[in-house]
């Protein structure tokens, strides 16, 4: 009898670590079609000027919505398409929709904002990077200055490489920014060495700036440093009107976050910010 209850606590056990490897590995082996069957969308989150409280941009953020699974996070699914390599075709697929759709939106006559574009490790240690995104602005015909890639600290294991692709990057004239700034590997001296437009400040600080003196205090010496770098400073996770107040008295450029907008579909973007005739 124990044997058995032990015998099944073992079935059992390994039955669930199947259930959730197969629910990872189903992930995995369904991007591809996903992308062919057009599962996958673009979402845009606005980017608001604390000061003047209009739009200056709009990240874009990828959807999936699963034949079985439904809504599925990015957050689940990009470090598994990280770890089989197929981030490098939704980065793609991102990259491009995001450069047509700021186009539309500019033809559209909405006055012209940038669209920032994740952009993964991988992605961005391709030999052909600075190929696939001209190839995605010469083909919207969106003007280089209206794109912006988020990078994060993960670029930074090969410095040297990263600095050399960044100017290169810049010298077309695309903006950079540094993703989900201060959880990663920071090193002071990478943000003299990286020619970067922008610090984007997680919203793992942002979160807790009323609650908790030390994020509280990372958050206003972030945005200081920033300054005086002469960076752009922008703040994620913005949800309530006590931390914009916050950022605003401590002279953080812009924000992002629930409190403005979630991120939207791009028919809502344009219905928002559309000129009024
Ligand atoms: P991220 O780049 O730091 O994007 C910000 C995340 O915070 C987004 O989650 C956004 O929906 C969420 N967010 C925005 N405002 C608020 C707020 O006020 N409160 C809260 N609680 N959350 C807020 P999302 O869309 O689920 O994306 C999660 C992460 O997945 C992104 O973090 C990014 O690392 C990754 N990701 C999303 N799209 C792409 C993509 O196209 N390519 C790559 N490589 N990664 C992507
Ligand atoms: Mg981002
Ligand atoms: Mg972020
Ligand atoms: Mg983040």
């Amino acid at each position: 009898r124990v044997k058995e209850d032990g015998k099944n606590n073992v079935q059992f056990y390994t039955q669930e670590m199947n259930q959730s490897l197969s629910r990872k590995s189903k992930i995995a082996l369904s991007i591809r079609e996903g992308l062919e069957r057009d599962e996958f969308s673009v979402h845009y989150q606005p980017q608001i000027d604390i000061e003047t409280e209009r739009i200056v941009g709009v990240e874009a953020l990828v959807r999936w919505h699963h034949p079985t699974f439904g809504m599925i996070s990015p957050a689940e699914f990009i470090p598994i398409a990280e770890e089989s390599g197929m981030i490098l075709n939704i980065g793609d697929f991102v990259l491009r929709t995001a450069c047509h759709q700021n186009k539309a939106w500019q033809d559209a006559g909405l006055d012209p904002f940038r669209v920032a574009v994740n952009i993964s490790a991988k992605q961005f240690s391709k030999p052909n990077m600075a190929e696939i995104v001209t190839a995605a602005l010469t083909e919207s015909k969106l003007a280089p200055e209206y794109l912006e890639l988020e990078l994060t600290e993960s670029i930074i294991q090969e410095a040297a490489l990263a600095i050399s692709k960044m100017d290169q990057l810049k010298k077309m004239g695309i903006h950079l920014s540094i993703d989900d700034f201060g959880t990663g590997y920071s090193s002071l001296s990478y943000l003299k060495l990286f020619p970067v437009d922008t610090l984007k400040i997680d919203q793992y600080f942002t979160r807790n700036i009323q609650t908790d003196a030390k994020d509280a205090a990372l958050v206003d010496t972030i945005i200081q440093m920033a300054r005086n770098l002469d960076l752009n400073v922008i703040a994620e996770g913005v949800e309530t009107i006590e931390q914009l107040a916050f950022l605003k008295a401590k002279g953080c450029h812009q924000a992002q976050g629930y409190y403005f907008q979630k991120p939207l579909v791009p028919e809502k973007i344009t219905e928002l910010y559309a000129p009024v005739r």
